[in-house]
């Protein structure tokens, strides 16, 4: 069995004990073991600010977009490997393997073309420069510049590749080293990119340090400079934040958590219309997609209640074209859950919702998840949104959803949503104007991301449960009010704004 090693100051090493054990979920076989006990933390961290920090300074945001390119373009060589590893590792399917693999080379250019855009310089100024008092010559102008710390990036178990990718990206261009730490279960798609990251020399010596294991001592040695960006489960965000040494150097923090992420349906809704048809396709691919393993894919449906049940009878369709079992068998379209443990929590969570609501379609598991953890998609219904917490409140991490109805007023959707506390996204579709503009504006502030479904974007819609690296990606409240991505602002978490104040020659003259 492969014994998976770490990345720490420019050399693979390796934890003492048999750590943990990694497996294929559609067997239940063991594949790799994973340990980082013994690990010096401390001064891998040390070495990477060191000796990585400064070489990722030395060089212009173009240059260190051209290195994000290089690493597209060596992840992507190796392509049809990391697909296999993947469907191996996390149970997805060749089409939701790709998702993974495919999103962090994607994400990995989009940011190489940014860094070409800003070109030859190693600092930014943010904004245009001002007058600071009654003299035109005292001058004040916000300038970002890299922290001196390292980005701790630590991810969850459901994107191995897209997850260290996307905010690897983000560190890199804005000069910052990074130590990569994805969850133990399917890190093994991640150890094989990061075998390539490292054969391909592009990184500069400390740059980059990945972790295979438990994150140990890790948080013990942080400082004021450096940053934990973080995706994974409430608790573990909570765990995080409040960590003594976290809060003794106020280190920045962002969490992408778990999220309750709601679609609205318009009351000007015709079943059957293109609008229709888009939010049945989208709602069946958030609920299939990875078996339902994305933190955005969507929990909660708010529809008139006339509708209801037209959306049971065209989800039942729709569903039906996605067999699950075993990712290696082809004609499966949804794998199991990547991480077997995981089956008797999503059954715990389902069943908990099922007291509240009634099951329409599917059934709740009744096995133990050997070898091969499926579960079947379930859609419930639940008649009194208002008075049923436990909807806007549990998780089923897996291909579930709730239909539940509203009067068809937005001020009342927008409030049914929000008792989700917070969401990555959430979805409308509706081709009335006046309800998408009063909808948007109760959605916005309880929700990272909107999508406005319509019949004018039946055709290029790519869903809510796509992140694009051009627009942010986080929420507010229990989403973990992170935010990723979205451009050039995806940098704003690894540098240091500064405001600049002086004789207005001198500063045009130092900054350019
Ligand atoms: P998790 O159990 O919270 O683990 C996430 C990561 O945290 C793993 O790398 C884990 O390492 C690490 N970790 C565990 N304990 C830690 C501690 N005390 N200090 C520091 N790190 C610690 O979450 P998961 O089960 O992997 O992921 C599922 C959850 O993530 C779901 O709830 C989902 O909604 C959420 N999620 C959110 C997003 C988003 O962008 N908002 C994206 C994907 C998933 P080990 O694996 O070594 O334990």
């Amino acid at each position: 069995m492969q014994e998976l090693k770490s990345f720490l100051q420019n050399d693979w090493c390796t934890g003492t004990g048999t750590g943990n054990t990694l497996h294929d979920p559609s067997t239940g076989e063991a594949v790799a073991t994973a340990s980082t006990a013994g690990l010096d933390l401390g001064a891998a961290l040390d070495y990477a600010r060191r000796e990585g920090g400064k070489r990722l300074r030395a060089m212009t945001f173009a240059e260190r977009g051209e290195m994000l390119t290089e690493l597209s373009k060596a992840i992507h060589a190796h392509r049809a490997e990391l697909l296999e590893i993947s469907t191996l590792n996390t149970g997805t399917t060749l089409k939701d393997s790709k998702f993974d693999i495919d999103g962090a080379t994607g994400t990995l250019a989009a940011y190489g073309d940014i860094g070409k855009e800003l070109g030859d310089r190693t600092f930014l100024l943010d904004g245009e420069g001002m007058q600071c008092g009654r003299s035109p010559r005292f001058h004040g102008q916000h300038i970002q510049v890299p922290l001196r710390g390292v980005a701790i990036h630590i991810n969850a178990f459901n994107f191995p590749a897209w997850g260290f990718a996307e905010k690897l990206a983000c560190s890199f261009l804005a000069g910052v080293p990074v130590l990569t730490k994805p969850a133990t279960s399917t890190c093994l798609p991640s150890y094989r990119v990061a075998q390539i990251v490292v054969e391909s020399g592009l990184c500069p010596d400390g740059a980059w340090s990945f972790l295979a294991g438990s994150v140990g001592d890790l948080l013990d040695h942080v400082t004021s400079q450096d940053v934990v960006a973080f995706t994974g489960s409430a608790n573990t965000a909570r765990r995080i934040r409040s960590h003594e040494q976290i809060i003794a150097k106020s280190v920045r923090v962002n969490a992408e958590a778990d999220s309750l992420n709601a679609m609205v349906v318009g009351p000007d809704m015709k079943v059957g219309s293109d609008t229709w048809d888009l939010f049945i396709r989208e709602l069946t691919r958030e609920m299939t997609q990875k078996s339902g393993q994305k933190c955005t894919a969507t929990r909660r449906v708010f529809l008139p209640e006339a509708l209801i049940e037209s959306a049971v009878e065209a989800l039942k369709d729709s569903l039906a074209e996605f067999p699950a079992g075993s990712a290696h068998d082809e004609s499966n379209r949804m794998g199991p859950l990547s991480v077997p443990s995981q089956f008797a929590d999503v059954v715990d969570v389902l069943k908990q919702l099922s007291a509240e609501s009634e099951i329409a379609i599917g059934s709740i598991p009744t096995g133990n998840g050997t070898p091969c953890a499926t579960i079947e998609p379930i859609v419930m219904v639940n008649r009194d949104p208002k008075n049923s917490p436990l909807v806007h409140d549990l998780e089923a991490f897996g291909p579930a959803v709730t239909l539940m109805p509203y009067s068809g007023d937005a001020i009342e959707a927008g409030e049914l949503v929000a008792l989700g506390n917070g969401c990555l996204v959430a979805t409308m579709y509706s081709d009335d104007i006046k309800f998408t503009q009063d909808l948007l504006l109760e959605l916005a502030p309880w929700n990272g991301r909107v999508l406005l479904g319509s019949k004018r974007i039946a055709d290029p819609s790519t869903g809510p449960g796509i992140v694009l690296p051009s627009l942010i990606h986080g929420g507010p409240g229990r989403a973990g009010g992170g935010l990723e991505l979205g451009g050039q602002r995806g940098m704003n978490l690894y540098m240091q704004t500064c405001a600049v104040q002086g004789s207005r020659p001198v500063i045009e003259k130092i900054l350019g």
